[in-house]
């Protein structure tokens, strides 16, 4: 049994949470166990939590503001959708209980992959979802499964990545055969969450907007695997390149395979989103992830495993790390997104050049470079990207681009093993200036880049 003894306690005290600041009323018009929290108390908290509709909101504050549970956000995304509750007679008690046991299965002890980068990008995609070129694109299924997802997108993360699961042997990596193992993880418990008691918050959907939902969810968690960056980003600008807009701006996707594609992307959009916001925020999920990183490369050496890109505590260089991260991943994807949503993502985009300008500034100078290897440092930066091939990938990526037409003559690589830890990402670096050459496609399982 998930649910804990003192949940209905823990419900209470969230709902007061969520009316701090709003003197409304007693405990008993709040919440009353086995009932709901009256029209009038959750009409005042979609009216307070409508004013945190912004890229900037800072969850750290939040949580803090908030006594116990950072599952306020997720929450409020969720609430301020008040129509979609309706829509979908999602009862609100069903609502909370279900976040509540979302919540209690985010790893508090982990850094990163918490409850709070949960929250963070569920509130991330709701803005996303917000943006004016794509007013009225979406139906209010497509919206409640894209935030559902965003919800539920690392639920139970193990603070360790698919490489190292997979590596060691893990219980997981067995269970989904090392195919996006962590990303199938999330979406079982996401999913087996909503037969606990009460929580439920799709019981009142038809059966076919279940399959349909569930059908989406997945599409975009398993999207999250940084392993499918690449093609995303492929299939994105591609859709940049033929994109459609109506006389009043906003984008024409007049068929399911292009909204759901534009959905894959928006949540990848959003969980890739710490280096766009304000830098105080940044830094922070910086410290955060590498905390997270470093715990793992721990677990490597005590085990005598090769520590992973980033994951040494004795080498690892943020700076640097986070400015090839923005340059190899972040910037060509927002960059993408931005097209597609022109002009609505400038803002956004602004910030993260200037984000990764001030990681630039910061790089350590070297004291004095060895004469003989002046291109030590930017070796060392490209060492950081440990690119690896797979043929399974490889093929895989072939037959895509073919299929697509489009003319490349390499084959995927997989690159840095930056924020999200997937050291299988995906990456051609062939459009990326001063990069790195890349070996010959029909190498065998591994083939390393040269520089
Ligand atoms: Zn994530």
């Amino acid at each position: 049994m998930y649910v804990h003894s003192d949940c209905t306690s823990r419900i209470v005290s969230a709902a007061l949470e969520y009316n701090t600041g709003c003197n409304s009323g007693s405990v008993q018009d709040l919440f009353i166990p086995g009932s709901f929290i009256t029209e009038e108390t959750y009409q005042q908290l979609a009216k307070e939590t409508l004013e945190e509709l912004d890229w900037v909101l800072d969850v750290f504050e939040v949580r803090n503001l908030s006594s116990q549970s950072s599952s306020s956000t997720p929450n409020h995304a969720f609430l301020e959708e008040r129509e979609l509750c309706k829509t979908f007679k999602i009862p609100i008690d069903s609502l909370i209980t279900y976040m509540m046991t979302l919540e209690d299965h985010y790893h508090a002890d982990v850094a990163y992959h918490n409850s709070l980068h949960a929250a963070d990008v569920t509130q991330s995609t709701h803005v996303l979802l917000s943006t004016p070129a794509l007013d009225a694109v979406f139906t209010d299924l497509e919206i409640l499964a894209a935030l559902f997802a965003a919800a539920i997108h690392d639920v139970d993360h193990p603070g360790v990545s698919n490489q190292f699961l997979i590596n060691t042997n893990s219980e997981l990596a067995l269970m989904y055969n090392d195919e996006s193992v962590l990303e199938n993880h999330h979406l079982a418990v996401g999913f087996k969450l909503l037969q606990e008691e009460n929580c439920d918050i799709f019981q009142n959907l038809t059966k076919r907007q279940r399959q349909t939902m569930r059908k989406m969810v997945i599409d975009m968690v398993l999207a999250t695997d940084m392993s499918k960056h690449m093609s995303l980003l492929a299939d994105l600008k591609t859709m940049v390149e033929t994109k459609k807009v109506t006389s009043s701006g906003v984008l024409l996707l007049d068929n399911y395979t292009d909204r759901i594609q534009v959905l894959r992307n928006m949540v990848h959009c959003a969980d890739l989103s710490n280096p766009t916001k304000p830098l105080e925020l940044y830094r922070q999920w910086t410290d955060r992830i590498l905390e997270e990183f470093f715990r793992q490369g721990d677990k490597e050496r005590e085990r005598g495993m090769e520590i992973s890109p980033m994951c040494d505590k004795h080498t690892a260089s943020v700076e640097k790390s986070q400015v090839g991260f923005i340059d190899y991943i972040v910037h060509p994807l927002w960059e993408t997104w931005a097209d597609l949503v022109h002009p609505d993502a400038q803002d956004i985009l602004d910030t993260l050049e200037d984000n990764r300008d001030w990681y630039q500034g910061m790089i350590p100078q070297s004291p004095s470079p060895p004469p003989d290897d002046p291109d030590k440092d930017e070796e060392s930066c490209i060492d950081k990207f440990q690119f690896e091939l797979t043929l399974e990938e490889e093929a895989e990526e072939s037959d895509k681009d073919r299929n697509s037409g489009i003319e490349e003559d390499e084959g995927p690589l997989q690159t840095p093993d930056i924020l999200e830890q997937h050291p299988d990402i995906e990456e051609d670096m062939s459009t990326q200036e001063g990069a790195v050459e890349q070996t010959d496609d029909s190498s065998d399982n591994t083939s390393p880049v040269e520089s």
